[in-house]
């Protein structure tokens, strides 16, 4: 495994495994096996209603929970100072677990600035080890970054080949902020796991267009945290630290970028509209 250093020095390996859309019924079986298999990032949120799932697999593990990077992330519904401090603890209790690894605001809706607050104080107890955010673009995102004292450590957003997120990542440099993607395998739309130019690096190295694209990602310093319920993908998403690609092949698939989001633009009224009505609707698991 390979590890980034956040901009408070805490260690975080550079991929990951996403539990969004897994339903809470297969869960705690597939973290298990995710641990099993290697990984020790886990990335649930409150919205995707199985923390509960995500820490009894946690306890049941043979990993030590010090040895687990550990995320969740606040629901718009819990935006606001006194009702995000409240879901924090109720996330700790659904996770089986004292302190957490990293905490992000899942949108930057609501009152994410008392959100961001009562995520500081957490922080500064030691309950939390780095705060972030998600689907912060640059404008937002450099507006909280200036008018906090704890700058981001993260923002996770939606980045894969075909959305790669170059100005938004330039705008993050200055804080030290350190890119995750969501979807880095853009959940095979575009015919990722088919694609020409992904599958023909692929064949030089005996590797998949996932791994492939995996890489790619992690080489530019991006944190990557696929998804899948296989534990044989699983395995796949995890082999990529054996090979290399070299400038030619990072520079070809730097090309595949549409400079446009395939799942959703934060900055279209109608993808807010969308979110705060999923905003208004409580999430917690139990
Ligand atoms: P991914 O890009 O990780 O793609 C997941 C999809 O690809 C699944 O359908 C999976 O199918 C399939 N897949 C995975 N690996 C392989 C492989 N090697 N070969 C073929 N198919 C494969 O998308 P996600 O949207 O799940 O994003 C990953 C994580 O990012 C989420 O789980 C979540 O943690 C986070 N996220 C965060 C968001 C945010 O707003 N902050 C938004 C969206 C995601 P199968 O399971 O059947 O194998």
């Amino acid at each position: 495994m390979e590890y980034v250093t956040l901009n408070n020095g805490v260690k975080m390996p550079i991929l990951g495994y996403g539990v969004y859309q897994i339903e809470k019924e297969i869960c705690e079986s597939c973290v298990l096996n995710a641990l099993e298999v290697g990984y020790r990032s886990i990335d649930t949120a409150q919205a995707y209603l199985n923390e509960t799932a995500v820490g009894q697999a946690i306890a049941k593990s043979s990993v030590p929970r010090e040895k687990i990077f550990l995320t969740t992330k606040i629901w718009i519904s819990n935006a606001g100072y006194k009702k995000a401090k409240q879901s924090i603890e109720r996330s700790l209790a659904d996770l089986q677990t004292d302190y957490l690894d990293l905490l992000l605001i899942h949108q930057p809706l609501n009152d994410y600035y008392g959100t961001y607050q009562a995520m500081g104080e957490f922080y500064h107890q030691g309950k939390i080890r780095a705060i972030g955010v998600s689907n912060f673009y640059g404008d937002r995102f450099i507006d909280l970054a200036e008018f906090t004292d704890v700058p981001p450590a993260i923002n996770q957003v939606e980045l894969h080949p075909f959305y790669q997120q170059n100005e938004l990542r330039k705008i993050m440099e200055n804080y030290n902020t350190v890119a995750e993607a969501w979807s880095p395998l853009a959940e095979g739309k575009n015919n990722l796991f088919t694609h020409d130019v992904l599958t023909t690096i692929g064949a030089k190295y005996q590797k998949t267009a996932a791994q492939v694209t995996l890489r790619y990602l992690t080489q530019l310093g991006v944190v990557v945290i696929p998804k899948t319920v296989h534990k044989e993908r699983m395995i796949e998403n995890l082999t990529i630290f054996d090979f290399k690609l070299n400038d030619e092949e990072m520079a070809e698939i730097a090309q595949l970028d549409t400079h446009q989001p395939l799942f959703m633009d934060h900055y279209d009224p109608s993808t807010v509209q969308h979110l705060t009505e999923l905003g208004k609707i409580e999430t917690m698991d139990n």
